[in-house]
């Protein structure tokens, strides 16, 4: 599929995009059951559209940690999902209270409390946010599979009064070159953009082109998210308009004609009245999805319960699946640690999605 194929849906009148083939309705919409845990607010980038960062940050605790993924294990989540600002050692209290419990880098103790989160049968899948090449193929060992948003591939987003203007993590270089490591690395990876943060439709679908290449090449993307933007109170971009349904409807089907094999997922918690019309256009997968943690960068925002998840999609005729953090192909494939892998053959004994 060419740019200018991406950008006939993307910028598609309700007319022509009426006129498009049918879109893939999956017979299977899967989620996964997580415990999401925060573990730092500390971020070296400042988005303008992020409510999460703050400049009195803190660092959970192990204990802190081992709390909720007890609590995870026990409501029968399989996926420990570690999402937190980039680079947060910037900060010299993270970096002080890293060091008091004998950590040089958020990385190491990440790499610890993902050690926890296998002993309790949970998947690690951690969103680090930029980090170098011999960071991520340590974090593989402990890891089912791993994230970083692509935002935009646009470099436009990072120039002046642009949203990505202070966040030198967001630079798409850096974030590409991340993305292409963890293909290197064989790393199961979860990617996406942000829809609605002032990107044009090009912009979109050079950003598409730029992770199909990605995917093509490494094979390694096993799920692409459209997320929409939501406007965050106290924030630069606090009242910017969000993205319109039809809008994020066709970039969801764009989605879904370049990553035919792959999952399109969009967040049922940010689209809690329209989750529905995406899985008729393309998209199947709902993410992470938790009974007991709320998603702390959309607080506002609440998961469906699992039971009004189950009976929308049923009542559609399909069925809805929990998986693992990793998909059920990289299963296949082998591509995991001994230590996942041992973890993965016990879920799978357990529950029998995996090997599905
Ligand atoms: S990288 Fe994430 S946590 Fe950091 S400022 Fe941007 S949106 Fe917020």
């Amino acid at each position: 599929m060419l740019a200018r194929d991406v950008l006939k849906i993307l910028d598609a009148g309700a007319a022509s995009f009426s006129r498009l083939s049918p879109a893939r309705i999956s017979r299977v919409v899967s989620y996964s059951r997580n415990i999401f845990i925060p573990l730092t607010n500390a971020c070296r980038n400042a988005c303008a559209y992020c409510g999460f960062r703050s400049e009195k940050p803190y660092l959970m605790q192990e204990e802190e940690v081992l709390r909720l993924l007890r609590a995870g294990a026990e409501l029968r989540c399989r996926e420990a999902l570690f999402t937190f600002g980039e680079r947060p050692e910037v900060y010299p209290e993270i970096e002080r209270a890293l060091a008091k419990m004998g950590y040089a880098s958020v990385v190491e103790y990440l790499y610890h409390l993902c050690e926890r989160a296998l002993k309790l049968g949970l998947l690690p899948h951690s969103n680090p946010g930029v980090v170098g090449y011999e960071e991520l193929r340590s974090l593989r060992e402990v890891n089912a599979s791993m994230g970083l948003m692509l935002e935009n591939a646009s470099e436009r987003l990072c120039g002046r009064g642009m949203p990505h203007e202070h966040s030198p993590g967001k630079r798409p270089r850096e974030r590409l070159r991340m993305i292409a490591s963890a293909g290197k690395l064989r790393i199961p990876f979860t990617t996406g953009l942000l829809i609605g943060i002032g990107e044009t439709s090009k912009e979109i679908a050079e950003s598409l082109l730029a992770l199909k290449r990605l995917s093509d090449r490494y094979g390694h993307i096993q799920e692409v998210i459209i997320q929409n933007f939501k406007p965050k109170k106290g924030t630069p971009m606090e009242h910017s308009p969000e993205p319109s349904l039809f809008r994020i409807l066709k970039v969801v089907r764009a989605a879904a004609e370049l990553f035919r094999e792959q999952g399109v997922q969009v967040p049922p918690n940010l689209n809690q009245r329209t989750y529905a019309i995406f899985l008729l256009h393309g998209a199947n997968d709902l993410g992470g999805v938790s009974p007991l943690t709320k998603d702390y960068i959309n607080p506002e925002d609440a998961w469906p319960r699992e039971r009004e998840m189950r009976l929308l999609v049923e009542e559609m005729g399909l069925t809805l699946r929990q998986r693992l953090p990793i998909y059920p192909e990289y299963v296949k494939k082998g591509w995991y640690s001994e230590r996942v892998g041992e973890v993965i053959s016990q879920t799978a004994t357990r529950d029998g999605y995996a090997r599905e």
